[in-house]
């Protein structure tokens, strides 16, 4: 095991070596290496099989997008009509709107308020693409949705922002669209940092992201800065082929955002997709993960998560989550983080 610790933060490494006789090399005995690393707050741990993978997206996939859209339910015309209302004490007139953005209910609802947003009147929009005034409608609009509603929900909610993008990620529908969740219960992986968050600042008497930021500067993972924002790839990966994150010190929670953070937040999460874009990837989750709104110890800031999903076998569609995710609870890569940082802090580079 080594420690490189930067600060506090403490980075938790264990190079792993397999050796085998490799049929590739006239099964001559080789040696192949892997890591085990460590989240420097959680202590969960993941793993890096380093091999290389071609990414791409399927050649017929504007056909297919053609092919959906007269059925679209979010194409203008189409999300009046077939789409859930709101009661009309929660939001008047069913629907909240905010420019070309829409927000309505989840016909197959998680939690009490559990909808959709959608963000844009265009119907097929490539991952490499996103235009920033997107980004910024999806998020201004969650925040001022959750202004609208959380009071009228009573009790100290989690507002919870994500987007589901192209299949891989399990969208369902190809036209951008986020979720907006208000919720008492965040979910395991919030609950989890949360908790670590307040056993650091107890033991340490700073936030978390303050140490996280300057450890993550120090060992080169540090991709780009937007306003407030800083994007870095994390330490631990949870993306197959990467992943990012963005980070807003000061702040703890969509509601928290200003016209800055959001048109900042949208100016970068466009380099990241586009970076990560260039690698062949089309698909991604993506959440914000907030503190809820009674918090006052200061222990957390906003944070954003970027995840690129893809099909290992598009043929096949083979997903990229197998036993270690969904059932021992453990993530792999086959990207260095180091190496997914050089290629972003590129795409942050490029006007
Ligand atoms: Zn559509």
């Amino acid at each position: 095991m080594t420690e490189n610790g930067s600060g506090r933060v403490v980075y938790r490494r264990e190079p792993r070596v397999s050796r085998l006789h490799d049929p590739r090399k006239a099964f001559a005995l080789s040696d192949v290496e892997s890591e085990i690393r460590y989240d420097p707050l959680t202590g969960e741990s993941s793993r890096i099989c380093h091999f290389s993978l071609p990414a791409a997206a399927p050649s017929d996939l504007g056909a297919i997008a053609e092919a959906r859209r007269p059925g679209c339910p979010f194409c203008p015309g189409k999300v009046d009509t077939v789409t859930p209302r709101f009661p009309e004490e929660l939001v008047p007139g069913g629907r909240f709107r905010r420019g070309e953005a829409v927000v309505f209910p989840n016909l197959f609802p998680y939690d009490e308020l559990s909808t959709v947003l959608v963000p844009t009147a265009r119907h097929d929009v490539a991952m490499a693409d996103v235009p920033e005034s997107l980004i910024a409608s999806g998020v201004g609009t969650a925040r001022d949705f959750l202004s609208a509603t959380l009071p009228r929900l009573g009790g100290d909610l989690y507002g919870i922002v994500t987007w589901n993008h192209m299949p891989p990620a399990g969208g369902t529908q190809l036209h951008p669209h986020m979720q907006v969740v208000a919720t008492s219960e965040p979910g395991n992986a919030i609950r989890r940092e949360l908790a670590a968050e307040s056993t650091w600042l107890a033991t340490n008497g700073r936030p978390y992201a303050e140490d996280l930021l300057a450890a993550e500067e120090a060992a080169g993972r540090v991709v780009g800065r937007t306003g407030r924002w800083t994007w870095h790839v994390p330490f631990a990966p949870s993306g197959v082929l990467g992943d990012c994150r963005a980070v807003l010190p000061g702040k703890a929670t969509v509601l928290d955002l200003d016209d800055d953070d959001v048109a900042a937040f949208a100016t970068g999460l466009r380099r990241v997709l586009r970076g990560f874009a260039a690698a062949g990837l089309w698909s991604f989750n993506l959440t914000f993960v907030p503190d809820h709104g009674g918090e006052r110890s200061g222990r957390h800031a906003l944070s954003a998560r970027l995840l690129p999903r893809l099909y290992i076998d598009p043929v096949l569609h083979s997903p990229d989550a197998n036993y270690l995710h969904m059932l021992l609870g453990e993530r792999f890569s086959m990207a260095w983080p180091e190496e997914v940082a050089e290629r972003l802090r590129k795409a942050f580079s490029e006007p």
